[in-house]
């Protein structure tokens, strides 16, 4: 009678297990009818926002970008980028004559934790030493004389430009949060620190990584119409005519066109999958109500949701037991444990039994509750994914290239849909396999394929700096030749 009690009393500790997972399951579902509502949503929006200052949840910044490189520049610059995790200086080579040839090297080193909270002049003060190391170990080319030297910053969070160079820092994102810095002019912080640190360098652009990566991608590939990142956080920038901006009639450029930074992770609807977890997760952030969209997609949170949902299973069920308090730690598990465990191929996956053990500090997790962990991983960055595809389309259809003639309506047009190519970096996209095949089954869906096989998704690493490397040459004083 012993037995048979604790064989039932196990089962139903499986039953709660279970339904935990079937409510996550049914909560996370992006159907392709539901991604395409969310398609139309981020198109509707993208014009409320391109209407007025402050017309959606979706800020649509202008950048003053309105040439994208083409090869054609020359010479030695710098780059600097300061994003989520890590902080890169770089220096690029441009060789001219259009041939589109590059070199570059690069530094990367995580960004200390306790600079993303403190005062704005530590910070830049910890970005110029950087730079200024980078420079002395690297030596300087000697074909930079000291009056040359113009750097590309890549800044990636919302900025509102006033020009090409310079812009103020709207609202931090990604868990930083220094306060005396927002309003504030960010190339101006630059600048200071770099006289303090007696460095002669003039920042030449200022970029969102976004539009860094999609300058390199144009720089390679002339039909790159947007990019997209996903990493700590995520974003999308894009090539926009003019004369769509309604919010800034009268600006005149030659070319026609102005990147456009949407900041899409800011982006809301109702029709986005949202289960208690994000809720939950949202309103113990430090900045709830905004970041909505990248809150279910980036890699700043996917680990998070993951934690949250295996210990509510842990706690509703109480099938181990007693838990650790680890497991209540707010982003302990983070991304690319998550990954490593959703992509553990070993038969008794070994791998997700030591991060749990190690990071969450649950011993002894039996084979069939891995199992659920890993599905655990797959819906959450399944949805991630799925979600991100609906908004690339939402900018495709935006601009007339989802094949249905554009979002003002018209016949669905036979017209020949044109090769477009769209930039994607960030660690998710590069680091995770899954998360990528599910980016390209969405798109495959959503589109279908006779559409989809013109969108070429290309994956660029370090083209958020080498990008305003390139930005900066083609804007720079020194090399008005170039400008067009
Ligand atoms: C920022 C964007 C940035 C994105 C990807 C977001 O949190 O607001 O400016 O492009 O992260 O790094």
């Amino acid at each position: 009678a012993v037995a048979v009690g604790r064989r039932m009393r196990s089962r139903g500790k499986w039953k709660r297990v279970v339904r935990v997972l079937r409510e996550v399951e049914e909560g996370c579902e992006s159907s392709v009818g539901r991604l395409r509502q969310v398609v139309d949503a981020m198109a509707v929006e993208m014009h409320a926002g391109l209407a007025s200052e402050g017309g959606s949840k979706l800020k649509m910044l202008l950048t003053y970008v309105h040439n994208l490189p083409n090869g054609t520049e020359k010479g030695t610059y710098y780059a600097l980028h300061l994003g989520g995790t890590n902080f890169r200086v770089l220096r690029v080579h441009l060789h001219g004559q259009q041939s589109s040839l590059l070199e570059h090297e690069v530094e990367r080193q995580p960004i200390p934790q306790h600079l993303m909270t403190s005062t704005s002049e530590d910070l830049f003060d910890f970005i110029a030493s950087s730079l200024k190391e980078f420079i002395e170990k690297e030596g300087d080319g000697s074909e930079l004389s000291l009056d040359r030297r113009e750097l590309g910053f890549t800044f990636s969070f919302p900025v509102k430009q006033m020009s090409v160079s310079s812009g103020i820092l709207i609202k931090w994102t990604k868990g930083f949060s220094i306060v005396d810095m927002e309003g504030i002019d960010v190339p101006g912080c630059l600048q200071e620190a770099l006289t303090r640190k007696g460095l002669d360098m003039k920042v030449a652009a200022l970029v969102n990584d976004t539009v860094g990566t999609l300058a390199l991608g144009h720089y390679h590939d002339s039909d790159t119409v947007a990019s997209v990142v996903v990493g700590t956080g995520t974003n999308a920038c894009y090539l926009e005519r003019v004369d769509a901006i309604i919010k800034c009639q009268g600006l005149l450029t030659t070319s026609g066109y102005m990147v456009v930074n949407m900041e899409w992770g800011n982006f809301w609807s109702s029709h986005l999958p949202r289960t208690s977890y994000d809720i939950d997760l949202d309103s113990e952030s430090p900045n709830p109500n905004d970041q909505g969209f990248e809150k279910m997609i980036s890699g700043m949170y996917l680990g998070d949701i993951v934690r949250r949902v295996i210990l509510r299973m842990l706690l509703e069920s109480d099938i181990i037991g007693p838990i650790s308090s680890k497991l209540s730690m707010p982003f302990i598990l983070r991304t690319p444990m998550m990954s490593a465990m959703h992509e553990d191929d070993s038969p008794d996956l070994r791998e997700v039994a030591r991060i749990l053990k190690d990071i969450l500090e649950i011993p002894e997790v039996p084979l069939k509750l891995r199992k659920v962990v890993v599905k655990v991983c797959d819906v959450v960055t399944r949805r991630a994914a799925r979600l991100a595809a609906a908004g690339i389309v939402g900018i495709l259809k935006k601009i007339g290239r989802d094949g249905s003639g554009g979002i003002t309506g018209g016949r669905r047009s036979d017209m020949k849909m044109k090769r477009t190519v769209v930039a994607v970096e960030g660690g998710l996209c590069s680091s995770y396999t899954l998360f990528r095949e599910y980016l390209h089954e969405a798109l495959n869906e959503i589109l279908g394929e006779d559409i989809a096989k013109h969108v070429i998704l290309k994956v660029t690493e370090d083209g958020s700096g080498i990008g305003a490397a390139l930005l900066a040459a083609s804007h720079s004083s020194y090399n008005l030749d170039t400008v067009q």
